[in-house]
């Protein structure tokens, strides 16, 4: 049996449109193309921990729409058993994104379903939580559902892990003692600090005060210049593999999907570092999110080349 990742988190259909321009307030533009393809940090993660080797569930909600199948059978098409997705009254996660002709883009993303995902639907999940390796979260659900999750997690023992994306403002004071790894970008780490976060030593300032805050380790991914890691006792830097970037557009997802896939899977935590870094080097060499994500294969022959 491959050792198991339990992701609590949001399911989003990204509607993308292409447009010569943003358009301006109450203005009419005629786009060049559009697309409908599954997203949301939790999916996304939860697609790249099974692409890397790990046996994931998805626990989270979908709406009563016709995007709710497409994003079930996403989920379902990677091996992820989808017994944990709820169907709730409203629309699905979705997020609106119009990109122009110079890759800007603007977007808005409404929670949907994914606003729906409470502490009493994550509690009819138990069994599911009990038999994970490592749990996941992010924050694209409801802060009192993510504090429930990752108390759940460590009364059960688990390994508890925890990507704050989207950050606004600092975490509860309470939640750090049940978190076994923070992993924030740069921006994420800014906003939780309270601090500047551009450089590797910014970081370090940064990762310091969270773990001061309470945090026992902490990963900020650092784009192009890798990754830092903290605990109590001090700082390593991961360099990350040097590739041509085509679109960095769900690094942060496979980074974190892919080093929960290699802990679970009993890797060191150096080594589940240096994994998700291969994989999610990997996925800025290609476009898109989720078709993006390598497969553990690819990550075996990029570290063999
Ligand atoms: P996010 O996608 O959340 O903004 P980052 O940009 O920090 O996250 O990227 C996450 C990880 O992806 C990095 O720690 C790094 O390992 C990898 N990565 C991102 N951009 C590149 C790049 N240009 N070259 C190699 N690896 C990259």
């Amino acid at each position: 049996m491959p050792a198991s990742v339990v992701v609590v988190g949001s399911l989003n259909m990204d509607l993308v449109t292409r447009a010569p321009r943003l358009p301006r307030g109450g203005e009419t533009l005629i786009g060049e193309s559009f697309a409908t393809v599954s997203g949301g940090k939790g999916a996304n993660q939860a697609v790249a921990s099974a692409r890397l080797g790990a046996q994931v569930s998805m626990i989270g909600c979908v709406g009563e729409d016709a995007y709710a199948g497409q994003l079930r059978a996403a989920l379902q098409a990677e091996q992820i058993d989808c017994r944990a997705l709820s169907s709730v009254e409203g629309s699905s996660g979705v997020a609106l994104i119009v990109v122009d002709d110079s890759g800007q883009n603007a977007i808005v993303i409404v929670a949907g379903a994914n606003g729906l995902l409470t502490p009493g639907v994550i509690a009819g999940y138990d069994s599911v939580l009990e038999a994970a390796d490592v749990i996941v979260c992010q924050l694209e659900i409801p802060m009192h559902t993510v504090g429930y999750v990752l108390r759940r997690g460590r009364e059960l023992g688990k390994t508890v892990i925890l990507n704050p994306a989207p950050a606004s403002g600092p975490l509860p004071a309470d939640w750090f003692s049940c978190i076994d790894y923070l992993i924030p970008n740069e921006s994420e780490a800014s906003a939780l600090s309270g601090l500047p976060v551009d450089s590797l030593e910014s970081a370090e300032r940064a990762a310091g005060q969270l773990i001061a805050a309470g945090a026992g380790k902490v990963i900020i991914t650092l784009g192009a210049q890798g990754s830092l890691f903290a605990n109590g006792q001090g700082f390593e830097h991961f360099a990350a593999p040097r590739v041509k970037a085509i679109d960095t557009t769900a690094a942060g997802d496979t980074f974190v999907g892919g080093f929960a896939a290699a802990l679970a899977c009993g890797k060191s935590e150096a080594d589940a570092i240096r994994f998700g870094q291969t994989a999610a080097a990997l996925s800025v060499t290609r476009a898109g999110a989720q078709p993006s994500i390598p497969a553990l294969s690819d990550v075996q022959a990029f570290k063999a080349s």
